[in-house]
């Protein structure tokens, strides 16, 4: 059973949670305050956490922010209720892997919930290169030659869910769900705009991509012509 650690400081918030996603057959467990929930996800390995802002004793910013630090890399999603601090969560600075905005709809939460536990699936490496390009999945940060590239979240996302799935065929229906959640209405257009600010960014050649295929009719796909690339 997938264990999932809730800071919330509100009990009717809380108690919500507790009873959604253990509905949705996951173990919770409900911190009130910032200090607690910091001991707590440093001492048992959760699965997943689900982290207020606002909170008593330590902000969730700062929970998160000590937890990265400390080398925990459960995944944590934040949960804002100001323009502001979504903006600080998609900064991604914090470490932080997702966040929903308040007031949300449980199924809102428990999608994203899914597609979060999805991408943090074990087979991930930390770092992973191709080419001159370097990408460090704990940290969220690429590199080409060296030079830090600037992705924005969704570009990022993009990235991930292909070299998650190197060598295999991804769709768009496939990708909107993995990046935006399943049920967003994200055109194929939008992943197409994506895909190609990506290319501009990593490709030495945009116009003729040599990592992100495209499979015409379908979707997209991640090939390292260098296979057997240095995964640690
Ligand atoms: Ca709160």
């Amino acid at each position: 059973m997938l264990r999932i650690l809730v800071v919330e400081d509100e009990p009717a918030i809380a108690l919500g949670l507790r009873n959604d996603l253990t509905l949705e057959g996951y173990a919770v467990e409900v911190a009130g305050d910032g200090e607690t929930a910091s001991r707590r996800a440093a001492e048992t390995p959760f699965d997943l956490i689900v982290l207020d802002v606002m909170l008593p004793r330590k902000d969730g910013f700062a929970v998160c922010r000590d937890l990265r630090r400390g080398g925990v890399k459960t995944p944590i999603i934040m949960l804002t209720a100001r323009a502001q601090e979504t903006e600080k969560v998609l900064g991604l600075g914090l470490g932080a892997d997702d966040y929903v905005t308040k007031p949300f709809s449980p199924l809102e939460l428990c999608a994203r919930i899914k597609a979060v536990l999805r991408r943090a699936a074990p087979d991930l490496p930390v770092r992973y290169r191709f080419g001159d390009v370097d990408v460090d999945f704990s940290r969220g940060s690429v590199r080409r030659a060296g030079a830090p590239v600037d992705l924005t979240p969704i570009e990022l996302k993009v990235l991930v869910a292909l070299l998650e799935a190197r060598g295999r065929l991804l769709s768009r229906d496939q990708l909107i769900d993995q990046v935006w959640g399943a049920g967003t209405s994200i055109t194929d257009r939008v992943v197409d705009n994506h895909i190609m600010n990506l290319r501009r960014k990593i490709e030495e050649t945009p116009a003729e991509p040599r990592y992100l295929l495209s499979v015409r009719g379908l979707g997209y796909r991640f090939e390292n012509p260098d296979d057997n690339q240095t995964e640690t």
